[in-house]
C-alpha cells in the first residue's frame, strides 16, 4: 500500500482549489459535505460554479495561482489544464507540507481523493491508489448498494450506547459477542423501519439479556421474473436471510441471489393446488422468526397484489413477530413495460383495474357489469382455464367484440411471449397459441400498441401467427 487512508477534520479549515472548470467543481462537491471554507483561485470559472459563488457556497479569487494562497490552507486540489501551473501549484504545497492532489497526476500528487460512501458517521473511502478511479467508483456503486441508507443512523446509535456496552460488558470477548448479535439483531432492523424507539428498546432488553435476538421476517416481492427488477431492499433482504420460503413463480435466477448459507424451502403455492396450505405457511414464518431466524418470504410480483401478503402479516401482528415488507414489480406493471403496453395512456386509457380471475371464487366475485362497461384497461391476472369465463362474461355485458387484447406469457422471462388480438377471439387465441400460465391478459385500446411498442424478445404473435409457429400436430 503506498497511500495510506487518513480522515482530515477540515471543518472551518482553508480548502484551495486552483482551477475552475468542471473537473474543480466535482472536487469541490467531495470536499463540501465536511464543511470547509472552500477558495477556488481561477480567472474564469464555470457558470454554476459562479452561481455557487453567489450563493455564498465559496470564495472566488478571479485571478492566477500566487504562492501566498496556500497560505494556512490544510489541502490543496491543482485542476487547471495548464500543467505548468499545477506544477507550481504542487511544488508550493509540497514546500509547505500541504496535502496536493493534482488532477491526473499521480506523480505530482502528494493526496489522493477516493470515491467515497457517506453514511455519516459511518463513512467509506475506496481509491485504487490512482490507478482506476473508475473502478473505484464500481466498487464504491457495489457497497452503495450493500449498505443500506439506515447504517449512518446505526453508526450513530452505537456511538450513543457504546459506553453503555462497555460497562455492562468488561470482558472484551464478551463484548464483541455482544456486539455480533447487536449487528445482526433487532437494533438495526428497527432502525431500517425508521423506528428509533422499538430500536432503543430492542437495545434495553438486550442490555440486560445478553444477547440481541435477530428473528424477524421480511415479507419481499420478487417481481415478475427477471431478476434485473428486484429492488435493492429485496437483494439486501435475501443476502440476510438464514431461510427464504419462497412460491412457485420465483425464478430460480433470484433464488440464487440468496445467502449462500440460505435455507431455501418451497411453498409452492399454485392455482387450485395448494401444496403447503396457507395457514401452514403462517406457522412456519412464526416460528422461524421466533426461533430467531432471519426469514425472508418470497413471493412473484407484489406482495400485496393477489399475493395473500396481508394474511401473513396479520398472522405476524398477532404473534408479536417483527416484520417488514419489501414492494415487487407486479405482474401487470411489468408484462406492460416488457410487451410494450402502456397500462395507461392519454389517448386511450386513463385507468388501469387489477384482476384476479385466479379460480371460481375469485371469476364469481368480479363485477362483470362494471368492468365491461369502463373504458379503465384490465389486467387480469388468470389461470389460463379462465380465460372462457373471461371473454363470455365481458362480451355478455357489453363490452366491445373488437377490444384489443395480449396474453403476456411468461412475463420478463427469456421465454416471453406476447400473444395479441380481439377479445371476441380470445379463447381462440389460447387455443391456438397453447397460452400457458403464469400469463396475464391486458384488455383495452392500449394492448393494439405492443406491435408498434414492443422492444424485449419474441415480437407479439396473433393467432395465425401462433398457431403455424407451435404447429401443433
Ligand atoms: N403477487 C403477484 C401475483 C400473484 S397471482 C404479482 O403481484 O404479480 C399469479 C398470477 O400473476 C399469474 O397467474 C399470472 O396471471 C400473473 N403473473 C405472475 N408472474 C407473471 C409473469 N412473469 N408473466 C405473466 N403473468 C404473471
Amino acid at each position: 500500500m503506498r497511500w495510506f487512508p487518513l480522515f482530515l477534520d477540515i471543518r472551518d479549515r482553508k480548502v484551495v482549489v486552483v482551477g475552475g472548470g468542471q473537473i474543480a467543481e466535482r472536487k469541490i462537491d467531495l470536499f463540501q459535505s465536511a464543511g470547509p471554507c472552500i477558495t477556488i483561485i481561477a480567472p474564469t470559472i464555470t457558470a454554476s460554479l459562479q452561481a455557487r459563488v453567489e450563493a455564498g457556497q465559496f470564495t472566488w479569487e478571479m485571478r492566477r495561482f500566487e504562492v501566498n494562497d496556500l497560505e494556512g490552507a490544510a489541502v490543496v486540489v491543482a485542476s487547471t489544464d495548464d500543467d505548468a501551473v499545477n506544477r507550481a501549484v504542487a511544488a508550493a504545497a509540497t514546500a509547505r507540507s500541504i496535502p496536493v492532489n493534482v488532477v491526473d497526476n499521480l506523480e505530482l500528487s502528494t493526496g489522493i481523493l477516493p470515491a467515497i460512501v457517506d453514511r455519516s458517521p459511518l463513512v467509506i473511502a475506496v481509491s485504487t491508489e490512482g490507478s482506476a478511479p473508475a473502478f473505484a467508483r464500481h466498487v464504491r456503486a457495489r457497497i452503495e448498494m450493500a449498505i443500506d441508507e439506515s447504517f449512518g443512523e446505526l453508526a450513530s446509535f452505537l456511538r450513543r450506547v457504546r459506553g453503555q456496552i462497555k460497562a455492562r460488558f468488561a470482558d472484551l470477548g464478551e463484548r464483541r459477542r455482544f456486539y455480533a448479535t447487536l449487528l445482526e439483531g433487532a437494533v438495526p432492523d428497527a432502525l431500517r423501519r425508521r423506528r428509533p424507539e422499538d430500536a432503543e428498546a430492542a437495545f434495553l432488553a438486550a442490555l440486560e439479556s445478553g444477547v440481541s435476538s435477530g428473528g424477524h421476517v421480511t415479507l419481499v416481492g420478487a417481481g415478475p421474473g427477471d431478476p434485473g427488477l428486484l429492488t435493492l431492499h429485496a437483494l439486501r433482504a435475501l443476502q440476510a436471510a438464514d431461510i427464504v420460503f419462497y412460491d412457485r413463480l420465483v425464478s430460480a435466477d433470484i433464488l440464487s441471489l440468496a445467502r449462500r448459507e440460505a435455507e431455501l424451502v418451497s411453498v409452492g403455492k399454485s392455482a387450485g393446488d395448494h401444496s403447503v396450505p396457507q395457514e401452514r405457511i403462517n406457522a412456519l414464518l412464526v416460528e422461524h422468526a421466533a426461533a430467531g431466524q432471519r426469514v425472508v418470504r418470497l413471493k412473484g410480483g407484489d406482495p400485496f397484489v393477489f399475493g395473500r401478503g396481508g394474511e401473513e402479516i396479520e398472522t405476524l401482528v398477532a404473534h408479536g413477530i417483527a416484520y417488514s415488507i419489501v414492494p415487487g414489480v407486479t405482474a401487470a406493471v411489468a408484462c406492460g413495460a416488457y410487451a410494450g403496453i402502456p397500462l395507461t395512456h392519454r389517448d386511450h386509457s386513463r385507468g388501469v383495474r387489477f384482476v384476479t380471475a385466479h379460480v371460481k371464487s375469485a371469476l364469481d366475485a368480479v363485477d362483470w357489469p362494471s368492468l365491461a362497461r369502463e373504458s379503465d384497461t384490465l389486467a387480469i391476472y388468470m389461470g389460463v382455464s379462465s380465460i372462457e369465463r373471461v371473454q363470455q362474461e365481458l362480451l355478455a355485458h357489453g363490452k366491445a367484440a373488437d377490444t384489443p387484447i395480449a396474453f403476456v406469457e411468461n412475463g420478463t422471462r427469456p421465454e416471453q411471449r406476447v400473444l395479441i388480438g380481439m377479445l371476441s377471439g380470445a379463447i381462440d387465441l389460447a387455443n391456438r397459441a397453447q397460452v400457458r400460465s403464469p400469463a396475464l391478459l391486458i384488455i383495452g385500446a392500449v394492448a393494439a400498441l405492443a406491435t408498434e411498442l414492443a422492444w424485449f424478445g419474441a415480437a407479439p404473435l396473433t393467432a395465425e401467427e401462433a398457431a403455424s409457429n407451435t404447429s401443433a400436430p
